[in-house]
C-alpha cells in the first residue's frame, strides 16, 4: 500500500515501523467549587512551570543537535509566558469554574482560530507546534508520563499522529531512520529537525497510524513524499537502488560548491540564500551560497517576547553581515500583517489579510517600527555589504515615503555621529501586479529589484497561496506569470539596474532554464540546499537555448501544457536530475514560505 504526504526531508529509508501512540487526550469538562478555584489555578501554574523546565532541558539537548531547532524551542518557551495562553486559561478557570484541562483547551481553540487569519505559510505551520505544546502541558496536568521511546533498541521508522518537541528531541537518533507524521506541513518543526539530521521525513500522511503496526516493513520515500507499507522484495530492491542513487547524487551535487554559476556561453548568475534566522548562516557556505539574497526579518519579531529594540535588531543584523564578510546581505524590512506583539495582544482582525495591512503598508502605518529597523540596518551596513529591501510595494509613493523615513534615520545617525554606508542600496520587492505593471516607474525609485514570485503568483492569479482548495490553481507556469516576469526583467534591463528572484520559483531547478531565457537575471535567491542543483543546471546550458525555450513556452496559452512541456524538456536534457524513476525534482505546485 502506498500513502502520500508532504516531503519535508529528502532521502529514502527502509526498515521496521515503530508506531508511536501519540493520540490526543480526550478532555473532559467538569465544574469546580468556588472554594477550589484558586487551587485549580495553582495546579495550572504548576503544570506550566513543569513544562517550562522540560522545555529548558529539551532546548539544552537540542542545541547539541541542531541550532535552528533550538531557536524554534525558544518560541515555545515564549508561548509559555504568553499572556493569551496563560491569562486566558486562568480567566476561563475563574469565570466558568471549569477544570484547568478544559479551560486550557478552550483557550487553545480560540488561539488556533487566530491562525486562520494569518496569510503566511510559515506562521500557519506554527499552528501544529502550538497544539503540540498544549498537549505537553496537558500531559503534565493529568500526570501522564512523557513518551520516552526507551524501548527502541534497533533501527526503526517512526509513524505517529504528531511529534511534540520533547518527543522529537528525546528520540534515540541513532535508531531513527525515518519519520512519518499525520499532521504538520512543510515548515513544521519535525521537518526542520529531520532535515538537520538528514533523516528522511514525510508529514501530513493522513491516518497513517491506523494503517501501520509496529514491526511492519515500510519505506519512507522523502523524495517523492510517499510511504510504502509492506512492500514486496522487488519493491524493496527498487527503493534500495533509489536510496543509493540519491546518496550518490547528493554527493555529486555538492562537488560544485566552489564553482561559479555560469552558463556554457559565459552568462553569470549569483546564487544567494533565503534565510529566516541567524542560525542558518553557518550552513550557507556548505551549499555554495554567495550571499544572503533575502533575510526575512519576521522571525526576529516572532521569537521575541516583546517588540525587538533597535539594539537587538542591530546585533542580529551585524552577526549575519559579519559572518558573510564581503558577500551581500539583503535585509527585508518587516513583512508581517498580523503580529500580536504589535497590537498589544489584540488581533488585528482583517477580513482579507492578504489584501490588508501587510509588508510596507504596516511599516508606513507604524513609522517607528520601520525607523527602528532601518536604523539597525544602517548601523550594520558598516560591517559589510548590506542592502535594504521593501516588501509588498504597490506604488512609487510607498517607496518615496519609506525613503523619507530612511533619510530621517540617516540624519539621526549623523547627529549621533554613528557611521554607516551612506550609499546603501535600496530595493523593492516586485510581488504585486501593480508593481509588475508599473515596473518602469517603480524601478526609477530604487537601486535594484527583487521579484517575490510567491506573492506575485498569488495576486496575479487571485489564488490564495495557503489555501489547499485552490492549490491546483496556483500555477507558477501560468502565461500571465511568465509574461509578467519577462516584462519586469526587460524593463529593468533598459535601466541597467539589477534584478533578482527570491520567491520559490527562483530556487526550483525545473524553472531555472526558463527563467534565464525570459530575460536578464543577476541573482537567484533560494533555500540554500537548492543552490547546488540550480547551479548544475546553469552550468550546463546556453542562454540562447534558454531563450528559445522561453520563446516556445510564451506562445502557449494553457498552464498545464506549459508545465508538461517544461517537465519533458528538462527531463530530456537532464535525465539524471529529473528522471521519473529518481524523481528528484520539486513538484510544480505552490511551495511558498
Ligand atoms: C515572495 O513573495 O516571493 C517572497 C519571497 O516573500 P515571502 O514568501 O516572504 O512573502
Ligand atoms: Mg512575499
Amino acid at each position: 500500500m502506498t500513502m502520500k504526504g508532504i516531503s519535508v526531508s529528502k532521502g529514502v529509508a527502509i526498515g521496521k515501523a515503530y508506531r508511536l501512540d501519540a493520540t490526543k487526550f480526550c478532555i473532559i469538562k467538569y465544574h469546580i467549587l468556588e472554594a477550589d478555584v484558586e487551587k485549580e489555578v495553582a495546579r495550572f501554574h504548576q503544570a506550566i512551570e513543569k513544562t517550562k523546565l522540560q522545555m529548558f532541558e529539551i532546548k539544552k539537548s537540542a542545541e547539541k543537535v541542531a541550532d535552528k531547532y533550538a531557536v524554534i524551542l525558544d518560541t515555545y518557551s515564549l508561548l509559555l509566558d504568553d499572556d493569551i495562553l496563560i491569562n486566558d486559561t486562568i480567566e476561563n478557570i475563574r469565570k466558568h469554574k471549569t477544570n484547568a484541562e478544559w479551560s486550557l483547551s478552550e483557550t487553545l481553540n480560540n488561539f488556533l482560530k487566530l491562525f486562520d487569519n494569518i496569510n503566511d505559510n510559515y506562521l500557519k505551520g506554527k499552528k501544529d507546534d502550538l497544539d503540540l505544546l498544549v498537549q505537553t502541558i496537558l500531559k503534565n496536568l493529568v500526570g501522564h508520563a512523557q513518551e520516552t521511546m526507551s524501548d527502541i533498541h534497533e533501527p526503526v521508522i517512526i509513524a505517529t499522529h504528531s511529534l511534540s518537541p520533547s518527543d522529537t528531541i528525546m528520540m534515540p537518533k541513532n535508531f531513527v531512520k525515518g519519520l512519518i507524521t499525520e499532521t504538520g506541513g512543510k515548515t513544521s518543526h519535525v521537518g526542520i529537525f529531520a532535515a538537520a539530521l538528514g533523516i528522511p521525513a514525510i508529514t501530513g500522511v493522513k491516518e497513517v497510524t491506523s494503517k501501520i503496526n509496529s514491526g511492519d516493513q515500510i519505506i519512507v520515500d522523502g523524495i517523492d513524499g510517499e510511504v510504502i507499507i509492506s512492500p514486496s522484495s522487488k519493491t524493496i530492491q527498487q527503493y534500495k537502488n533509489k536510496q543509493a542513487n540519491y546518496r550518490k547524487y547528493e554527493e555529486s551535487l555538492l562537488s560544485n560548491i566552489n564553482q561559479q554559476a555560469e552558463s556554457l556561453d559565459g552568462y553569470q548568475v549569483n546564487l544567494l540564500a533565503n534565510i529566516e534566522s541567524n542560525h542558518e548562516i553557518k550552513n550557507l557556505h556548505k551549499f555554495g551560497a554567495e550571499g544572503v539574497g533575502l533575510y526575512r526579518t519576521e522571525f526576529l519579531y516572532l521569537a521575541a517576547a516583546s517588540l525587538p529594540r533597535e539594539k537587538d535588531l542591530y546585533e542580529n543584523f551585524k552577526q549575519v553581515v559579519q559572518e558573510m564578510g564581503k558577500q551581500p546581505v539583503v535585509i527585508r524590512t518587516l513583512d508581517i500583517g498580523m503580529d500580536k506583539q504589535l497590537d498589544d495582544g489584540k488581533t488585528n482582525e482583517e477580513d482579507n489579510p492578504a489584501l490588508g495591512l501587510r509588508g510596507i503598508r504596516l511599516s508606513l502605518a507604524k513609522p517607528q517600527l520601520l525607523a527602528d529597523q532601518l536604523k539597525a540596518i544602517l548601523k550594520a551596513s558598516l560591517h559589510g555589504n548590506v542592502k535594504i529591501l521593501y516588501p509588498m510595494i504597490s506604488s512609487t509613493t510607498e517607496i518615496i515615503k519609506a525613503n523619507k523615513i530612511l533619510e530621517q534615520v540617516k540624519d539621526e545617525l549623523y547627529i549621533e555621529k554613528i557611521s554607516f554606508n551612506e550609499k546603501i542600496e535600496v530595493g523593492a520587492m516586485i510581488e504585486t501586479p501593480a508593481a509588475a505593471i508599473c515596473i518602469d516607474h517603480i524601478i526609477n525609485e530604487v537601486d535594484y529589484i527583487s521579484i517575490g514570485t510567491n506573492d506575485l503568483i498569488q495576486y496575479l492569479l487571485a489564488v490564495d497561496r495557503v489555501n489547499d482548495n485552490v492549490a491546483h490553481l496556483y500555477q507558477p507556469f501560468h502565461p500571465s506569470v511568465l509574461r509578467s516576469l519577462k516584462n519586469i526583467m526587460h524593463s529593468a534591463e533598459k535601466t541597467g539596474k539589477k534584478v533578482s528572484i527570491c520567491g520559490e520559483l527562483g530556487g526550483d531547478p525545473m524553472a531555472t532554464m526558463l527563467l534565464l531565457g525570459l530575460g536578464k537575471i543577476d541573482a537567484l535567491s533560494m533555500e540554500p540546499h537548492s543552490i547546488p542543483k540550480v547551479k548544475k543546471i546553469i552550468r550546463t546550458i546556453r542562454i540562447q537555448e534558454a531563450q528559445k525555450l522561453a520563446d516556445d513556452v510564451l506562445k502557449m496559452s494553457c498552464p498545464n501544457e506549459i508545465s508538461t512541456f517544461i517537465i519533458n524538456e528538462m527531463r530530456a536534457r537532464f535525465p539524471e536530475d529529473f528522471d521519473r524513476s529518481l524523481s528528484f525534482e520539486k513538484k510544480i505546485n505552490p511551495t511558498s514560505s
